[in-house]
């Protein structure tokens, strides 16, 4: 049974609650766990950021760690988006591990959870059953406040008392062993990705001083505020045009934003994402600048990806 077939079929089962989402049950009581725990070391961690810069200061080492952490896991959710929901390219298992690593690290939840929700928005994408959209709420009620609804988009969604379930949009990620080895040993790439690395390359770069100031901001502080900005394709790009453009008249509020694309590396061009979902290169002109999908391009030049996807339609409007 396809994901369609099965999703019609809880619609006439399930009248109110949106096809494929979970209300109760182990699952929700797991997501809120998981998301109580990430939320509360980031949001302590980020204060205490805060209070470290000013009391203490930060130098070089901080600084550059920050942002090649912030580099490395925004590639990792650029393949976590393209590779594991989307499949825009294939790999061998080496590649996959690396993809399935680097997107884990991005402490934005497991590739599990984060594909069977990305396929939820982009079935109903700005409709009700859409899990962040401004639009409506994870049980499919209407938002009546714009304000409200950029809030929800931005973060309110992941306290929504339902989650999507995985058996009906992640069978494949459910069946791939790699997949799930990261998915259940997330909270180890977590703290490598926030507290080991960062706190590693700040004992050797400059003591016990320097260790301190990198889990702080180049690791707690920083996961905070990358995964706020893979949040702002969930809002500034679905805001129907009210920031940034639409290439594309399409069914939803979608748009191409440039600063959340310099951001996201790419991921901004949500409108053009939203037209053409498996394509791995989001850039339709020259101002686009799609790093995540150059990343991809390259990795294929040199043989370690293959089976790039671009589709027809987009490949005539690029040439
Ligand atoms: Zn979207
Ligand atoms: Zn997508």
């Amino acid at each position: 049974m396809t994901v369609v077939e099965r999703v019609a079929l809880e619609e006439s089962a399930t009248a109110k609650v949106p096809p494929g989402v979970l209300v109760e049950g182990p699952v929700v009581d797991a997501k809120f766990r998981d998301s109580y725990i990430s939320f509360a070391l980031m949001i302590t961690g980020s204060i205490a950021a805060l209070v470290w810069v000013v009391t203490q200061g930060i130098g070089w080492v901080e600084v550059s760690v920050f942002a090649g952490m912030f580099a490395l896991t925004t590639v990792g959710i650029g393949f976590m988006h393209r590779y594991f929901v989307h499949r825009s390219f294939r790999c061998g298992p080496v590649m996959r591990a690396i993809c399935a690593g680097i997107a884990t690290m991005a402490v934005q939840g497991s590739i599990l959870k984060w594909v069977a929700n990305h396929r939820r928005h982009h079935l109903h994408s700005d409709k009700p059953g859409d899990v962040h959209s401004p639009y409506y709420d994870g049980f499919g009620n209407r938002i009546e406040s714009f304000a409200k609804g950029m809030g929800h988009a931005q973060g309110g969604w992941v306290w929504d008392l339902a989650t999507t379930d995985a058996e009906v949009y992640a069978k494949d990620i459910l069946a791939d062993p790699i997949a799930m080895f990261f998915t259940r040993t997330r909270f180890y790439w977590y703290a490598l990705s926030a507290l080991i690395i960062p706190a590693g390359i700040g004992y050797a770069a400059g003591g016990l001083h320097t260790m301190i100031g990198c889990v702080l901001l180049s690791g707690l502080f920083r996961s905070y505020v990358m995964t706020t900005a893979t949040s702002l394709v969930n809002s500034v790009c679905h805001s129907d045009g009210r920031w940034g453009y639409r290439r594309y008249e399409l069914d939803d509020g979608t748009t191409n934003e440039l600063v959340t694309t310099i951001l996201t590396f790419g991921e901004g061009l949500h409108n053009n994402h939203h037209r053409f979902p498996r394509d791995a290169y989001l850039s339709h002109a020259w101002y686009e600048i799609d790093i995540n999908g150059l990343i991809i391009l390259g990795l294929g030049k040199l043989g370690l990806v293959h089976d790039i996807f671009i589709h027809p339609d987009n490949e005539r409007k690029r040439s």
